[in-house]
């Protein structure tokens, strides 16, 4: 049996039996099967039953509650979204792009409400989202993230700090700037997942660990074939973002990325006092030293790389999760941050995956027809995109009439990725582009101008 606390820090955290819940035992029928027990298959079930108590929800998880990114994340539970509002804007119009972002404010709150209501401790601190200019050529990067916001009037829930303001948050070895989200709350990823999961059973859901989805068939009567017997529904959902690539019918549809992570011990008063940081806003920033980091409840610094890789074919394995070069240049940028951390332990360090989308938009679609909703394709911006999507694909499947139902996500068809090789080529192109941008930047102190051939010629 795997020892599922190995998988990330916040597993071994999270204070739940990781011991798998039985699996399914021979087929059964219910009225909605969910592939997946991670935010987008549990925010779902959670509210199916909200909508109608009565429904039969089984979700069906290869490994346990909380398995895949969702119980690994850097806990930025926030209103990020793949798409920034003026390329909403550009697609789908000025409405669309706004309701996109009232709608994720709305997704914030929920998860910090949710977890009140039912009783989950996920550490959620709203103390908003900041991302830092550690060098001046990054303050038009701050200024453009304002006026995305200021194009769909949404800038009043944003702020652009200067130096001093920034130091009094918090203080990072050479911010000269920052620019302040107020709809963004930290969280212990794998308190949420496994608290959910336990809430959608109060509720009367199922949830089967242990099960993996070989195949589905949509139809009339659309069936989950799983490795240990058949879900008939009337509406199965395919919640298993990045490891949908693995199923023959949507491998096209998105690939699985890495990102890693690692965390410090524990910091003393002493070194909390010298950096600040008392709001828990979960923090970002750009270039080759660039991550997202989170203030954990209980005193350390989780440090996130921003060193995505995609394996060849799709494939994902074990082995993923731990690269100890991107380890090592983490552990390095924490102290480019915070020098004053020379000498700190570093406890632990894990990888995980998440799903990109050809196009960068999610897909939050029900098509009753086939009988398939789909939730997924998060581009690393997935907690509280997820929560989007499980009240979302609820109103769809329920037949409720809400302004959710009518976003732009809920008509998205994905575009399919290239086959192999050229998949693999073009990430990769795109990778070592940014890699090269980046260190243009820091040589010259300024952004190139245009956009790279493989920035034009792959756009993700
Ligand atoms: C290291 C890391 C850091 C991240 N940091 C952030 C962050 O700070 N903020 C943010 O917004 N986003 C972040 N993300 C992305 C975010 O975590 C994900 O977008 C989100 O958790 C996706 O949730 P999900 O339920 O759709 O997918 P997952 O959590 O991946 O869940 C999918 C589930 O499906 C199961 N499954 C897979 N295949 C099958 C099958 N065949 N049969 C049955 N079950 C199956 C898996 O075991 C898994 O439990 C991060 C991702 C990673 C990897």
């Amino acid at each position: 049996m795997k020892d599922y606390s190995t998988y990330s820090f916040w597993l071994e955290t999270c204070g739940d039996d990781l011991t798998p819940r039985p699996g399914l035992d021979g087929s059964i029928d219910v009225d909605v099967a969910i592939l997946g027990a991670g935010f987008t298959g549990l925010w779902t079930a959670y509210y199916l039953l909200q909508r109608e108590p009565s429904l039969k929800v089984a979700v069906v998880e290869a490994e346990i509650a909380g398995f895949g990114a969702s119980g690994r994340n850097g806990g930025w539970c926030f209103s990020g979204f793949p798409v920034s509002p003026l390329d909403l804007i550009g697609k789908y119009g000025f409405d669309a792009a706004r309701a996109v972002s009232l709608a994720m404010y709305e997704s914030v709150d929920q998860a910090g409400e949710v977890c009140q209501r039912e009783g989950i401790d996920a550490h959620y601190a709203k103390g908003g989202e900041l991302e830092i200019a550690r060098a001046e050529y990054d303050l038009a990067k701050l200024q453009a993230m304002y006026d995305e916001f200021r194009a769909i009037r949404l800038e009043d829930h944003n702020e652009l700090l200067d130096k001093d303001e920034t130091a009094a948050r918090i203080r990072v070895e050479g911010a000269v700037g920052s620019f302040w989200n107020k709809e963004g709350a930290a969280i212990q990823p794998a308190r949420l997942a496994r608290g959910l999961a336990r809430v959608v059973e109060r509720h009367g859901g199922t949830i089967y660990e242990q099960t993996r989805v070989t195949d589905f068939v949509p139809g009339k009567r659309p069936v989950l074939h799983t490795d240990r017997g058949d879900v008939r529904a009337k509406t199965i959902v395919l919640a298993g973002e990045a490891y949908l690539s693995q199923l023959e019918k949507t491998k096209r549809d998105i690939i699985p990325m890495t990102s890693h992570m690692v965390v410090t011990e524990p910091l003393t008063d002493g070194q909390w006092e010298a950096i600040g940081w008392k709001e828990r806003e979960v923090v970002g920033g750009f270039g080759a030293t660039g991550g997202y980091l989170n203030h954990t409840a209980d005193g350390r610094i989780a440090f996130g790389a921003y060193r995505a890789q995609y394996p060849f074919q799709s494939k994902i394995t074990n082995e993923l999760d731990r690269n100890e070069g991107i380890f090592a240049h983490a552990r390095r940028a924490t102290l480019v941050w915070f020098p004053m951390l020379r000498g700190v332990k570093f406890t632990h360090a894990w990888g995980g995956v998440f799903g990109k989308p050809r196009d960068h938009m999610p897909t939050m679609a029900y098509d009753p027809r086939l009988g398939v909703a789909a939730g997924y394709g998060y581009s690393g911006e997935g907690v509280a995109t997820a929560n989007l999507s499980g009240r979302v694909l609820a109103d769809l499947i329920t037949g409720t009439d809400s302004d959710l139902t009518k976003l732009p996500m809920t008509t998205h068809r994905p575009r399919q990725w290239e086959p192999e090789p050229l998949r693999w080529l073009g990430v990769k192109a795109v990778a070592m582009s940014r890699h090269r941008t980046n260190r243009h930047v820091e040589r010259t102190g300024s952004y190139p101008t245009k956009p790279t051939i493989a920035d034009r010629l792959w756009d993700w």
